[in-house]
């Protein structure tokens, strides 16, 4: 081909056709791309399609079975010889009779609806076995679980043994996991499906490509009747280009098919038309695509060391014994407690560390006046045993946990008095991620005592301010829907700073009351379970007609709310709508709480679709219970809340309220009615009784030997709880003061009233100048 010499026209034309046979290949190119994701997508409907019918023929397979197992618990219950052994009271004979001839059945047995001896076995009697009795028992209905035993699962049945309308005990046998599993075993799974049955985060059986695990809630259906589900998941297949479905993009593919050919027969067909030289136009595709990778942020793990060869300190001391406390230590500043007594349990924490081979400890301290001496006083023991501290300043107990694991430091101390009065100190411990407690506690002292003290290397020491990072981690994932007003009253706490901060950063309106730290706590104890402490804040929302107000107590772990209408929200109230925020990520999660809770909080958790377990009254208590039983949530009566869920589990008054609000601002009615819609009856607060002697585990164990409660359910987990139909009562020992610790709650005043009149007459019976303020 000869180049013409002269006008740009001709060099434009002649770039073209040298373009035009990449313009063809690329349309091919894209073609093919379009081809292929559209014989994906294809693919996809096809496994999706199967894989939903193998699930539904699967659940249908699960809930036969799960029926045809309960009907035969109900039949047997119901038969005149289990019948007449519920009647004569021999719950042995009930169970036998229960379990005779029945294929495949095991640990057939009628229980006694306290339950007393299944919690003084746990853990060999099993948590699972456990929940599925208590389940039956709260719900009054059969109810199954699947249960890990013998290192495999079985299902778990449950239900109300009643004879002539009482409830003369609570039935319960295992099956092979196969009753509700047989199904999916069975079913046909196209390649590279995935199929599961599953209860909460656990799944029992796996079929198919199990690297599809992950994925699989999207497609998971319930099966009827009980905490079950079948999962399902298809490999995740990328949207077509352009966002077409397969047939869009099999018509694309042909179109660009057609335009390459042109392209390609384009220089024949402007040879032809030669010398004119029109201006060819050049298709252009351009294509970018952008997949954008959150990265997930590790969560810090505890740092571990290995340990040297322990020195033994040769000083022994006194220490008073009674400040070791259940779940931290407490004193009196200048009564038995100082500076130098801070040392020595700072020493004798540091060797507890130094021999589990923890290194590096967070220590905060809360806004007493004697916060820093002390704080000081325990950083040197902590020192002198060889330990590397990071001391984070004057911040809440939960500021101070969080820094555990921000800092991954795994350990730490907030030195704090928490709501009592201004002369009072004490310590809160965390060694290894574990909250010290009990004996733990109590072995400090005894180290103390016996000059058990590591004497170490003088450990280092550096300042951190971690507040602004608390903030913006907390307003990283909660953000509100819609301002809010709030009003917060930290009592002069020393979440008076941080509190606020929080909730601002999260998008609400804050009203600052009592929030300038001081250590006297001028205006009211920091204690928001007291209700009186809770006046000025409920007068202050009034007036300022806000949506709500918030109360801390002295050290930010607990949370106090009320309403514009005046209402002090119980916090087993608050836990309810916090289970079911949670419960709608995490379905089946273990939801755990005190027993000072409302006996309407487990059916409301159940109807959520989550497993309720109670557990003792005691933030070390529970935190514990919650690692053992990998809980999402727990709460109690007190006002401690532990999120695990996209938090760290441990209890937090400020992350709380940023939770409640972020619940609260996506309802579209006012908080205030959104909270009054909880289920509620009519409760005393906690009632706190002079104990007998000084001595309340004494009395609370002659109580629950000798008190009689007719056709009431009794649990024993902390005290004695009694559960009638239309309410319950509690008497149980505080841990940490020398008194009864009572709670009663009904669905009526009338309830009430007799709960109460029961009570009065079994104490009164024991302990005739009891001084019952009801
Ligand atoms: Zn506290």
């Amino acid at each position: 081909m000869k180049s013409v010499d002269g006008g740009p026209l001709r060099d434009q034309a002649a770039q073209l056709k040298r373009l035009l046979p990449w313009a063809a290949g690329a349309c091919v190119l894209l073609a093919a791309w379009f081809g292929w994701s559209g014989w994906q997508q294809q693919r996809d409907a096809a496994r999706r399609e199967s894989v939903t019918q193998a699930r539904d023929a699967a659940v249908l397979a699960a809930q036969q079975g799960l029926a045809a197992a309960q009907k035969q618990l109900g039949e047997r219950l119901a038969s005149p010889g289990l019948q007449a052994a519920l009647a004569a009271g021999d719950l042995a004979a009930a169970g036998q009779a229960l379990g005779a001839g029945w294929n495949g059945a095991a640990d057939a047995a009628v229980l006694p609806p306290d339950l007393r001896a299944e919690y003084a076995a746990l853990p060999k009697s099993g948590y699972g076995r456990l929940g599925v009795l208590e389940s039956a028992l709260a719900t009054g209905k059969p109810a199954a679980a699947l249960i890990r035993h013998g290192g495999g699962t079985a299902l778990a049945l449950a239900a109300p043994a009643r004879a002539g309308g009482r409830l003369a005990g609570v039935a319960y046998v295992r099956l092979p996991l196969q009753t509700v599993g047989a199904g999916l075993e069975r079913a046909e799974l196209a390649d590279g499906t995935y199929l599961a049955l599953r209860q909460g985060g656990f799944s029992a059986i796996e079929r198919g490509d199990d690297a599809l695990a992950g994925g699989a809630e999207a497609l998971a259906a319930k099966v009827p009747g009980s905490e079950l589900r079948v999962a399902a998941a298809v490999p995740d297949v990328a949207g077509g280009p352009l966002g077409l479905g397969a047939l869009g993009c099999y018509v694309a593919a042909g179109l660009l098919l057609l335009a390459a050919g042109l392209a390609w027969r384009a220089p024949q067909l402007l040879r032809a038309r030669a010398a004119p030289g029109g201006e060819g136009e050049e298709p252009v595709h351009t294509l970018a695509e952008t997949i954008e990778h959150l990265p997930s942020p590790a969560k810090p793990e505890p740092v571990i060391q290995t340990s040297a060869v322990p020195a033994v300190s040769p000083v022994a001391a006194t220490v008073d014994a009674g400040m070791f406390r259940a779940y931290d230590i407490r004193g009196i500043v200048g009564q038995n407690l100082d500076a130098g007594v801070a040392e020595l349990i700072g020493q004798a924490i540091g060797s507890l560390m130094h021999e589990q081979g923890h290194a590096d400890i967070v220590v905060g301290r809360d806004g007493r006046d004697s916060g820093p001496a002390l704080s000081q006083g325990l950083i040197a023991g902590l020192r002198k045993a060889g330990r590397n501290v990071i001391d984070i300043g004057m911040v809440p107990t939960p500021v101070t946990y969080f820094a555990a694991y921000h800092l991954r430091a795994g350990s730490c101390v907030s030195v704090t008095g928490s709501h009592n009065p201004p002369d009072y100190n004490g310590f809160k411990i965390v060694i290894g991620g574990e909250t010290l407690s009990g004996d733990a506690i109590v072995d400090l002292h005894r180290r103390i005592a016996e000059g058990r003290l590591h004497l170490g290397d003088l450990g280092t020491l550096q300042q951190r301010d971690v507040s602004e990072d608390y903030v913006q981690r907390i307003a990283s994932d909660v953000q509100i829907d819609r301002p809010l007003k709030v009003v917060v009253d930290a009592g002069n706490g020393v979440a008076g700073d941080i509190g606020p901060r929080v909730l601002s950063a999260i998008g609400a309106e804050v009203v600052p009351l009592y929030c300038d730290i001081d250590g006297s706590f001028p205006n009211h104890h920091p204690d928001p379970s007291e209700p009186h402490n809770l006046v000025d804040l409920i007068k202050t929302v009034q007036h300022l007609d806000a949506d709500l107000g918030v109360a801390f107590d002295g050290d930010g772990d607990r949370l106090g709310v009320v309403t514009r209408s005046g209402e002090n929200v119980f916090p087993d109230r608050l836990l309810m709508l916090f289970a079911a925020d949670v419960l709608e990520r995490n379905p089946g999660a273990v939801i755990l709480f005190d027993v000072k809770c409302t006996g309407r909080l487990p059916g409301h958790i159940l109807r959520h679709g989550g497993s309720p377990l109670m557990w003792k009254t005691g933030h070390s208590l529970i935190k514990a219970k919650m690692r053992e039983t990998d809980a999402e949530l727990a709460g109690e009566m007190s006002g401690h809340f532990f999120f695990k869920e996209r938090w760290y589990g441990f209890d937090d008054g400020i992350y709380a309220a940023a939770r409640l609000l972020e619940i609260l601002a996506m309802q579209p009615r006012t908080p205030t009615e959104t909270l009054a819609a909880l289920p509620n009856g009519v409760s005393t607060p906690e009632i706190k009784v002079a104990a007998p002697g000084g001595d309340p585990h004494a009395f609370v164990e002659r109580f629950r030997d000798r008190a009689r409660f007719e056709g009431a359910r009794l649990s024993t987990i902390d005290g004695l709880r009694v559960d009638f139909a239309e309410g319950w009562g509690l008497v149980r020992a505080s841990n940490t003061t020398p008194v009864l610790v009572m709670r009663f709650d009904a669905d009526n005043a009338d309830a009430l009233a007799r709960i109460k009149a029961a009570f009065r007459e079994q104490l009164l019976a024991l302990q005739p100048d009891l001084s019952l303020p009801f």
